[in-house]
């Protein structure tokens, strides 16, 4: 799932090439992939796109509030709810990649056509002057979601409210992180707690932070909390920096949330990078955590439903146990 960093990434590669300019066209193939009905999405058509935000791991285009040539809206009359009883306040679109949803950019190219929406992954296109935005979502689940909506207050309303981990205070982090008692990894990744962490930099903040990600969060001491909250910003920080010096060369099309630079994540059983250890996991019904037992668990193994299963009262509680179980 694109996270906080592959969203940033993407914003700074789009920048420069749509912001100031008018989205001609919107093309929709999937009619899973809008949830709203007004606006009507045809009147976005014409309207400029002056800016680019991020809500969470949304990705918010703003466009101006009336088109840049009347003439290419519909001349119907106006009813209540559309645009023309709310000039003056922007749009919004509202993109949710959700966990398999993509970006690619085409340049147009002079006399070339646009590109196709042929195949069943590709989503929509959204044309403008220079070149074509296009959204993929790979598997069959139609998860992806735009929403287009007028006014701050009706974009507020698609903002799931968790805190904004790099502008907070390590008071705010400490107060949003400890409002339930949850263990670590679901109240990092929850995007009412915090926004824009999914399973990827969570696993990668708990390895920098050596803490457990079923630590629980009111047991966590304020040495802990002060520590998993610079761990928290150094390692976004240092991800976001690493991805914006990319897609200022070129635009993001290998967004993946297994990079080999990773300490923890997706690194099942390869060397932990701090202390040797092989990394472990915690498998869920489609994804799972990794970590690092010997910096993360004081050695201990953390139970894996499927490994627990198969092994039943032989579960191995210390690594030791399990690295003399895998020799039998
Ligand atoms: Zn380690």
């Amino acid at each position: 799932m694109p996270e906080l960093p592959d969203i940033t990434a993407y914003l700074t590669a789009l920048e420069p090439r749509i912001v100031g300019q008018p989205l001609e066209h919107l093309r929709i193939a999937s009619p899973l992939l809008l949830r709203t009905a007004i606006p009507r999405i045809e009147t976005i058509e014409g309207h400029t796109v002056t800016s680019l935000r991020r809500i969470g791991k949304r990705i918010v285009f703003v466009f101006n509030s009336t088109p840049s040539e009347p003439c290419a809206l519909s001349p119907e009359p106006a009813v209540p709810g559309q645009l023309a009883g709310r000039g003056g306040e922007p749009l919004f679109l509202v993109l949710h990649l959700m966990i398999a949803g993509r970006l690619h950019w085409r340049d147009l190219k002079p006399n070339a056509e646009r590109p196709k929406l042929g195949g069943r992954n590709n989503l929509a296109a959204f044309d403008f002057p220079h070149g074509s935005l296009t959204l993929t979502e790979a598997g069959t689940k139609r998860r992806a979601s735009l929403h287009l909506v007028q006014g701050e207050a009706a974009l507020a309303d698609l903002d799931p409210g968790g805190l904004d981990i790099l502008s907070a205070t390590p008071e705010a982090f400490q107060q949003a992180l400890t409002q339930e008692n949850r263990t670590l990894k679901r109240a990092l990744t929850d995007p009412r707690v915090l926004s824009g962490i999914g399973n990827a930099y969570s696993d990668e903040i708990l390895h920098a932070a050596q803490l457990s990600p079923l630590a629980q969060t009111h047991k966590l001491t304020l040495e802990e909390c002060t520590r998993l909250h610079t761990a928290t910003l150094t390692t976004l920080q240092t991800w976001i920096a690493r991805f914006n010096a990319k897609a200022q060369e070129s635009f993001p099309e290998k967004v993946t949330a297994f990079r080999p630079e990773m300490a923890a994540h997706g690194r099942y059983q390869q060397p932990c990078p701090r202390c040797g250890s092989p990394i472990q996991r915690i498998r869920y019904a489609d994804n799972e955590t990794n970590y690092c037992p010997t910096c993360q668990t004081h050695g201990k193994v953390l139970a894996d439903r499927s490994l627990s299963r198969l092994l039943g009262d032989d579960w191995p509680r210390t690594l030791e146990e399990l690295e003399a179980l895998r020799k039998k």
